[in-house]
């Protein structure tokens, strides 16, 4: 059994799935494909379609702590925190209800020799595969915008968050989707690689690891389908010299330690001027020594356990060859009695060029700080990186905050604030961290086809 629901904090087996089956997934398919072909043919199932939209916005919210609850049960992260990604998933809702007639509108494009518009046309049956960190947020991401615009959905999700995904895709269809709508597959890697083959589907979009997004993207790209990858990232974070320290401090946790560090916008390279590395790393530590490890369940623990076994001691052994690599160890890295997968919150500094995890992406509470001289240096290395996802520059001086910001090879900078989500931001990376946007208008018509007319005088 492949899709399985571990609790990470009682490391036990909660539910277990059986796989998709060939068959299930081309009925699945061929409902999609009828649904596309239907939309596509009355441009007032729009209606329809926002009207579902709406209702999923009000179950969500009516239902807030039992599907929060079922995210937490599935990868640990903390209840408060479920909450939250409930509420933003809502928020998804009421923002591409308010803007799909708008984004959907022909736009009129001025020439001299005629008149010509663009129709914003729907493509097809869309795959999406969606990793567990954000177990609903991530399909919302996709998955809303997406069914606004007529592309049906066939959701491959995390294999260690299957009752969210389930969970999710339940609450659509009770919100009123039609049949082929969106459809969630316990597919096999083999069998996810044979959909994006098929004739009938248009196109897919992944949130996962460089590994999962080069496997997708390729076999999209041997079949000439569309895809976006939004992948990890490996985010600076560069304190200015006049940065509000008090801003600075309260920044800490959010921006490292949120979801148990496990965010692809995680900042996890903390750039410190070198006369204020002990001050910085003074103030980490005071951070990380509050948090209280224990149930994610119960409201007052600050610090979740990770998501799996496998993602502890993935994290574990990135730390200890960090270590044996030559980093100092500050703080933590210490076992921590309870049995779930926790990991002790960690601070690394003296992490050289050469260290074998200097370009890696370390997905949970390991805060690396590097100190730098002059600005010009900072900036070259929050860019000596493969990834290119957030950033973050904290300085009270904000014109040339944003200068700095605008030298950062990234999809995406925070000024003065940790990483963030929002509907009408657009999401996304550059260099190995991905290729598209998901949300905002950006994310809306990655999948549309902007179709020309074009009428002769
Ligand atoms: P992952 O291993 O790539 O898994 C992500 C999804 O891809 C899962 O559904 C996984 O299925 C599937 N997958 C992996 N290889 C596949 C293949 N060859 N064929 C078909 N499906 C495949 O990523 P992860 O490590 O679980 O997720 C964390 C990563 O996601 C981090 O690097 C994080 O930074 C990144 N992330 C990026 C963003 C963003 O917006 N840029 C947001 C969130 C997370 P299984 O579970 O069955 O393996």
């Amino acid at each position: 059994m492949t899709y399985r629901t571990v609790n990470p904090y009682t490391n036990q087996v909660e539910h277990e799935y059986e796989n998709t089956s060939d068959a299930a997934i081309t009925a699945a398919l061929t409902a999609a494909h009828a649904r596309y072909q239907e939309w596509r043919a009355d441009p007032d199932s729009l209606q329809m379609r926002k009207a579902v939209v709406t209702k999923l916005g009000e179950l969500l919210r009516a239902r807030r702590t039992a599907l929060a609850t079922i995210m937490t049960r599935d990868m640990g992260k903390l209840i408060g925190e479920a909450e939250g990604e409930v509420d933003l998933c809502a928020a998804f809702c009421d923002y591409y209800v308010a803007e799909a007639d708008h984004f959907l509108a022909p736009q009129p494009i001025y020439t001299e020799s005629g008149n010509a518009h663009l129709l914003k046309q729907a493509l097809g049956v869309l795959v999406a595969v969606e990793p567990w960190n954000f177990p609903f947020y991530q399909i919302a991401r996709v998955f809303i915008p997406n069914f606004l615009v007529g592309n049906p959905m066939l959701l491959k999700d995390a294999s260690n968050c299957p009752t969210s995904a389930k969970a999710f895709c339940d609450l659509v269809a009770e919100a009123g989707a039609p049949e082929g709508s969106l459809t969630n597959l316990f597919a096999s890697y083999d069998q996810i690689s044979e959909l994006i083959k098929h004739p009938l589907v248009a196109g897919v979009c992944l949130t996962g690891s460089a590994r999962g997004g080069q496997a997708v993207a390729s076999v999209a790209g041997a079949a000439l389908k569309k895809s976006t990858l939004e992948l990890g990232g490996n985010d600076a974070f560069l304190v200015l010299r006049d940065a509000d320290l008090a801003k600075l401090k309260a920044t800490i946790a959010p921006s490292r330690l949120y979801n148990a560090g496990q965010v692809c916008t995680s900042s996890k390279r903390y750039l410190v001027p070198a006369e204020m590395a002990d001050q910085f790393t003074a103030m980490v530590k005071e951070v990380f020594e509050q948090v209280k490890m224990g149930d994610p369940l119960d409201r007052s623990t600050t610090l979740a356990p990770l998501s799996s076994k496998r993602a502890k001691e993935k994290l574990q052994s990135q730390v200890d060859r960090a270590i044996a690599g030559g980093a100092t160890l500050v703080y933590g890295n210490q076992p921590v009695d309870l049995e779930g997968q926790f990991f002790m919150p960690t601070i690394l500094t003296n992490i050289t060029k050469d260290n074998p995890v200097y370009d890696e992406e370390l997905f949970g509470p390991v805060a690396q700080i590097f100190t730098y001289q002059t600005e010009e240096e900072a900036i070259a290395m929050a860019n000596d990186s493969a990834f290119g996802l957030g950033s973050t520059v904290f300085g009270a001086d904000i014109a040339h905050a944003r200068q700095v910001a605008s030298q950062i090879e990234a999809g995406m900078t925070w000024i003065n604030a940790g990483w963030a989500s929002l509907p009408e931001l657009p999401f996304g990376g550059v260099k190995q961290s991905g290729y598209g946007r998901e949300l905002s208008e950006f994310g809306f018509t990655e999948f549309v086809n902007q179709h020309l007319v074009y009428e002769a005088e």
